[in-house]
């Protein structure tokens, strides 16, 4: 091989370093643009403070990078969520392969508040650990989720909650309730004559009454008893449900009774007219070897049919 040969090939190998150093910084260039343009939030957090922060995390945050600088994810976490960031932190920063999902409602310095998912991992960086916080700010999905679930569980025309939600909290209790733990026990009530409401006043004065007893029976629950979770809802029509739990057959039949007494003093008034109604009641508690709620919703229902042939007005007990 020729000196010429040896010299083009020297050539050749420090024109590839060239090539392979501009690629990183153009590689470098590009993923700084990729991080800075994403629509996610990043920080790159070190133990002592926040070292970068995108484009989207400073929106987030309301603060240019250059303040984010040196400040700490904590200084922009609500308190009742400060804990819950701090140990995420500790935990990615202690442990390389640690990666912490959580939820984090920041403060903004003009008062405002967004609630983020806020994701931690551990990044490879020579010398001080180094962790990356991925943030999304899901405070209009939440809302929606929140609202969704709502209209699932709430009856459109009182507000109250509906049939399902009442049943599958009665089924959370069931269990403990039919094993001889913490009793359980509902009143099924029934608005006497309502169809002659809707006759003689026409159906929007019957959906007053309905709002009205729905009102009342509320402000009872708040007032009168001493259960942590008893739960009001409309079974459908003109019937609705106390869910009592903690409640035994007597407390159930005398809270049952003193709502009837109330109702029967609720005077629903309306532009032309103050209407009266009266309600029975059938009244059930869990049993041992009760497996389902219905058969409790069941002897309720037997029993308020008894109040309804024996004169309505009444509560009956199936106990
Ligand atoms: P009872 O004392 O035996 O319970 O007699 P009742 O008239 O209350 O019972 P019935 O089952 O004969 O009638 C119930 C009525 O409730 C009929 C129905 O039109 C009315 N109703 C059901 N849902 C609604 C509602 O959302 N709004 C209004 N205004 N009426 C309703
Ligand atoms: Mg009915
Ligand atoms: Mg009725």
């Amino acid at each position: 091989m020729s000196d010429l040969d040896l010299f083009a090939d020297d050539t050749e190998a420090a024109e590839a370093a060239t090539l392979t150093q501009q690629t990183l910084v153009d590689t470098q260039q590009n993923l700084g643009k990729m991080l800075e343009l994403m629509p996610i939030g990043l920080l790159i957090h070190t133990e002592q403070g926040i070292v970068f922060a995108n484009r989207q995390a400073c929106s987030f945050l309301q603060t240019g990078s250059d303040m984010l600088r040196g400040q700490h994810l904590l200084d922009y976490a609500s308190a009742a969520d400060a804990e819950a960031i701090s140990q995420a932190l500790k935990l990615t920063f202690a442990d390389p392969d640690a990666t912490c999902d959580t939820e984090c409602a920041v403060t903004r310095p003009d008062g405002t508040s967004r609630l983020m998912k806020v994701i931690t991992s551990s990044l490879p960086w020579p010398g001080n650990p180094v962790v990356q916080v991925l943030m999304q700010d899901i405070t209009d999905q939440k809302k929606a989720e929140v609202s969704l679930r709502q209209m699932t569980i709430t009856d459109e025309l009182t507000g109250s909650y509906n049939r399902r939600h009442a049943t599958y909290e009665a089924s959370l209790y069931l269990e403990a309730a039919s094993s001889g733990g913490m009793p359980l026990s509902v009143a099924m009530i029934d608005i006497d004559h309502f169809k002659r409401v809707n006759d003689t006043h026409g159906h929007d004065a019957g959906d007053a009454v309905l709002k009205a007893l729905t009102r009342l029976a509320h402000e009872f629950l708040a007032t009168n008893t001493k259960l942590d979770s008893p739960l009001f809802a409309r079974f459908g029509g003109e019937e609705f449900l106390f869910l009592l739990p903690g409640a035994g057959s007597h407390t159930a039949f005398a809270l049952a009774d003193a709502f009837r007494q109330q109702v029967e003093r609720l005077a629903v008034d309306l532009p032309t007219t103050t209407l009266k109604v009266t309600i029975s009641a059938g009244t059930a508690t869990c049993r041992s070897g009760d497996t389902s709620i219905d058969t409790m919703l069941k002897r309720a229902d037997t029993a308020l049919y008894e109040a309804k042939a024996s004169g309505r007005n009444r509560v009956h007990s199936s106990d």
